[in-house]
């Protein structure tokens, strides 16, 4: 059945590709994004664009009649950003959140999709990481993210409002932001080897981390959205496959020919040594089966992405 529904954060990396998706499989969509980070270039024709903070509620309102399904992904995505403004993480991240959820109690929207993220586990001795470990977050994003968790569990819960929560593990693909300060380590990685400079790894590399692609990712946002009996869920979206950074820069400097050089930054914190999800719940709940290993995802990326074709 054919929804109307409502992304926000749509101009971003995540929600320009499932704006694309839904469109593509027939939904009506709706994208609001105040552009702080996302790029209008970015959204995909066919949708009512919307430009405002999620923190307007008179604009939601307004957007949210006749909606089914809220796709919930505009918030402040700087781990390093978030230590140094935490107060902005959480009037965003937080105070956003509570807003779009109190819009919706208002209108009466009858669902709502979280993206969270695997940073809420922190640190954890034992992997695979699942959904009913104790979190440990260990950033003020980390935090926001788990705040909200809570603030949408238990608003849908108090106004019958249905929803699914997404700890989304480090994706990764085509379009995604390349900002200087702290960029994402595959987009980084593969410029920099398109381009002929070196690979920082931070630390010694052994730290392994959840790599999962832009498409499998969609996937499960969209059946979150679509599947029944999800009400309350909290579900983990990886490969399910734990990947060291040095095995990265491997299959990186393989897939671009590259024959540049990893550089060790050894005093650089490698962030917390392992992740790994543990996918069982989304198999289950959303009958999501990633599709792409990181050798396909990052060829893709390489072909798809304008910004790796080319030796500039
Ligand atoms: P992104 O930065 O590309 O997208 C976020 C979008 O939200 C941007 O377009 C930005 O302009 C918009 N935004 C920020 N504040 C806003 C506000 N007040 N009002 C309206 N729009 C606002 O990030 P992304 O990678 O696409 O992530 C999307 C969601 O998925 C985020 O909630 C993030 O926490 C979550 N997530 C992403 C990953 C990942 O690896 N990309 C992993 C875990 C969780």
């Amino acid at each position: 059945m054919d929804m109307k529904t409502l992304i926000t954060g749509v101009a971003g990396f995540l929600g320009s590709a499932l704006a694309a998706r839904l469109l593509e499989e027939g939904h009506e969509v709706i994208g609001l994004d105040d552009l702080s980070t996302g790029k209008e270039e970015a959204i995909p024709e066919g949708i009512q664009f919307e430009l405002g903070d999620m923190r307007d509620r008179p604009k939601l309102w307004a957007l949210l009649q006749g909606v089914d399904c809220v796709y919930h992904l505009a918030a402040k995505v700087a781990v390093r950003e978030s230590i140094l403004y935490p107060r902005e993480y959480n009037s965003t991240n937080v105070g956003g959140t509570v807003s779009v959820m109190e819009a919706m109690r208002d209108v009466g929207v009858k669902r709502v999709v979280f993206t969270s993220s695997g940073a809420v586990y922190g640190a954890q001795v034992a992997q695979p990481l699942h959904e009913e470990m104790v979190p440990a977050p260990d950033s003020p994003y980390a935090v926001s993210k788990l705040s909200a968790e809570y603030y949408v569990k238990t608003i849908g819960k108090l106004w019958g409002i249905e929803t699914v929560t997404l700890r989304i593990f480090n994706a990764y693909g085509p379009g995604q932001h390349l900002p200087a300060d702290h960029p994402p380590v595959i987009p980084y990685y593969l410029r920099q080897a398109v381009k002929g400079g070196s690979l920082v790894v931070h630390n010694s590399g052994v730290q392994t981390r959840d790599f999962v692609y832009l498409d499998d990712v969609i996937s499960a946002l969209v059946r979150a959205g679509e599947v029944s009996d999800v009400d309350g869920a909290t579900i983990n979206v990886g490969s399910g496959r734990e990947v060291s950074i040095l095995d990265l820069v491997k299959s990186v400097l393989e897939i671009t020919g590259a024959e540049t050089e990893a550089i060790y930054n050894h005093k650089a914190s490698g962030g917390v040594s392992r992740m790994r999800a543990d996918i069982t719940r989304a198999e289950l709940l959303l009958g999501y089966q990633p599709h792409f290993s990181l050798a396909e995802g990052l060829a893709r990326t390489l072909e798809l992405d304008p910004r790796f074709q080319s030796q500039e």
